[in-house]
């Protein structure tokens, strides 16, 4: 299994994660999302298995319990994690497998998996997150709030992310990424030979 190929895409809620994933799916096919599992309720359009596995909170808590998950966080009042043996299969078939999480999950699976690359998708600014975040509807002023307080935290982590690329253009930020990507495999396997 190669670590090297587990990348988490970090970036605060409404930096534009899964609409730039999906572009990097679009340019590298060998790239893969894994569905995380997550306690809040789909958004319109959002299906299960596909977003996200949506689950109860009990359910949450047996995974939990069960010991499968290899991270999880609560956000906004609601749980969200990821399965190891999901990624690890997904690893062992030689893909590159790409975690859309929160930085509390990225700092866990760099414990976990130290040859994994932590990639920070930052916003062009902060007034056109906050546009982002409002032009998904469903969400009460408290959300809204919630949503950019955690979001100026997350910014803050970023500095300990191994690249921060800024989401501007969707296309030129998604090349931007996979060049990141293929660096961090290239940097690693010298530093390896040299051993
Ligand atoms: P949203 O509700 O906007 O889909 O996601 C809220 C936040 O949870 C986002 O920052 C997203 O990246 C993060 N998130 C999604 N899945 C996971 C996960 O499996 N683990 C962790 N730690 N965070 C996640």
């Amino acid at each position: 299994m190669d670590e090297r190929k587990l990348i988490v895409l970090s970036g605060p809620s409404g930096c534009g994660k899964d609409t730039v994933l999906r572009k990097i799916r679009e340019l590298d096919p060998s790239v893969v999302a894994n569905v995380s599992f997550t306690t809040r309720e789909p958004r319109p359009g959002e299906k299960d298995g596909v977003n996200y596995h949506f689950v109860t909170k009990e359910q949450f808590l047996e995974n939990i319990e069960n010991g499968i998950m290899l991270e999880y966080n609560e956000y906004s009042g609601n749980y969200y994690g990821t399965s190891k043996r999901a990624i690890e299969e997904l690893l062992e078939a030689g893909k590159t497998v790409v975690l859309t999480i929160d930085v509390n999950g990225g700092r866990n699976v760099k414990t976990e998996y130290p040859g994994a690359m932590l990639l920070f998708l930052m916003p062009p600014s902060v007034v056109e997150l906050r546009k982002r975040i409002r032009k998904r509807g469903h969400m009460d002023a408290k959300d809204l709030k919630e949503r950019m307080r955690i979001a100026e935290e997350e910014i803050r982590y970023a500095e300990h992310y191994d690249a921060v690329i800024v989401n501007d253009d969707v296309e030129e930020c998604a090349r931007k990424c996979l060049d990141a990507i293929k660096a961090w495999r290239e940097d690693l396997s010298e530093a390896c030979n040299k051993e």
